[in-house]
């Protein structure tokens, strides 16, 4: 039986060009993003230039990590503590953490089969809050435009969660500027890699010089290239408190270069993506997570449903594919293990019942697929998992 030997978790190194970037930062000492000479505009000002255009905003900030972009857009459009924040319950994390983290309470709305959030549900609960922090989950997109005339029926203000689609978009318009905000990651396990950051993006001049105030820029906010005019300052300069979560140069220096080959990068992730779907399309019992054609994806993750299998059979799918070196996450296991976790293991908000999001939580199953991997090992990677989930089926079926 074959064996994969690579590695989910192995980035591939950075540029040149990147490395040369960081190094003339390093050189210069100046690392704080408002530690300028005279005419140099700065790393962190120019990436958010370049950003705000890639993704068709008005204006951009860079700050510290994208679950501290996430807090900053729900304090900046002034939710309060324990105002309700919709959130979809197939999510990781940081998101149901950054509503936390303002004592806001996160009010779980159930997903469908294509891991997007469920728009009966959105419709029940729609009432209860005015505010949704969507996830595009592993990248995967929801009919943004039904999602819209649904959330301004109900004068709901959208944040959206970009982690997982940094050079998506939907019906050609970019993930990100469908909401009144865009959060975007910039972590290691993203599509441009800093180590830790986060970018946020929004039209809004009020939002935006909220949140370069709430980023701690000590009355430096005329240093910012992508922010609205000095005036929309007047008032969030007094108003607004300093919660430190700025990038430095040396972050935005490595992003820059990086930013400029997303598109090269998406089109390998892609590549990648497409061999192990029409692989596994045709594994009997696994159900691929269907994309509708408005969607344009990055494919930086896989999942796939063994929806119908017990625990015990997805369980013992899990351990054979491990054996032979793939390693599958799995959102359904008892206990939250890498990466993964549950929203029922969240005890820090209000327990709710997720009928509709258990059945298709606890059938995912997720990878990583990371640039390292070659066309040939996304292959062997799916020829292993299809025949994991074929050697052991159901136990009806086998009769
Ligand atoms: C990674 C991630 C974030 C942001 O996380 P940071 O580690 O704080 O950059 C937000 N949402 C989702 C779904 C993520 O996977």
């Amino acid at each position: 039986m074959e064996i994969f030997n690579g590695s989910f978790t192995q980035q591939e190194p950075l540029s040149q060009e990147a490395i040369n970037a960081a190094l003339q930062v390093l050189h210069s000492g100046r690392l704080h993003r408002y530690n300028l000479k005279e005419g140099d505009a700065g790393e962190v000002a120019l990436l958010e230039v370049e950003f705000a255009k890639r993704v068709a905003s008005e204006f951009c900030l860079a700050v510290a990590s994208g679950g501290y972009a996430l807090a900053t857009a729900l304090r900046a459009i002034g939710v309060k503590p324990g105002q309700k924040v919709l959130t979809n319950a197939f999510t990781l994390a940081p998101v149901p953490g950054a509503i936390a983290s303002i004592n806001a309470v996160p009010l779980l709305v159930e997903v469908t089969e294509n891991l997007t959030i469920d728009f009966d549900d959105l419709e029940v609960k729609a009432p209860q809050s005015d505010v949704l922090l969507l996830s595009h989950m592993r990248g995967h997109i929801c009919d943004m435009d039904k999602l819209l005339q649904i959330t301004n029926r109900h004068g709901i203000k959208v944040i959206e969660d970009c982690a997982h689609t940094m050079g998506a978009s939907w019906n050609k318009k970019p993930s990100g500027s469908y909401g009144i905000i865009g959060c975007f990651s910039t972590q290691t396990y993203k599509h441009i890699n800093s180590g830790e950051g986060g970018l946020i993006t929004t039209n809004d001049p009020e939002i935006m010089a909220k949140s370069i105030a709430l980023s701690g820029s000590y009355m430096m906010f005329e240093k910012h290239l992508s922010a609205p005019d000095k005036a929309h300052f007047d008032v969030a300069k007094y108003e607004t408190p300093n919660i430190s979560g700025r990038m430095d140069q040396l972050r935005a220096a490595i992003l820059r270069p990086q930013l400029k080959e997303l598109d090269n990068q998406i089109a390998r992730w892609n590549e990648r993506y497409m061999i192990i779907e029409s692989s596994l399309r045709r594994v009997e019992g696994l159900q691929i997570i269907e994309r509708q054609t408005e969607e344009n994806f990055v494919g930086s993750s896989f999942q796939f449903l063994l929806l119908n299998r017990s625990y015990a059979e997805i369980k013992a799918i899990v351990e054979g594919c491990k054996s032979r070196g793939v390693e599958l996450k799995w959102f359904g296991q008892d206990e939250p293990i890498g990466f993964t976790s549950k929203y029922d293991t969240w005890k820090y908000i209000p327990f709710q019942k997720m009928t509709k999001s258990d059945r298709i939580i606890n059938s995912i199953l997720d990878m990583r697929l990371p640039l390292t991997f070659s066309l040939e090992d996304c292959k062997l990677i799916a020829t292993i998992i299809g025949q994991e989930v074929e050697r052991k089926k159901p136990f009806e079926r086998n009769g």
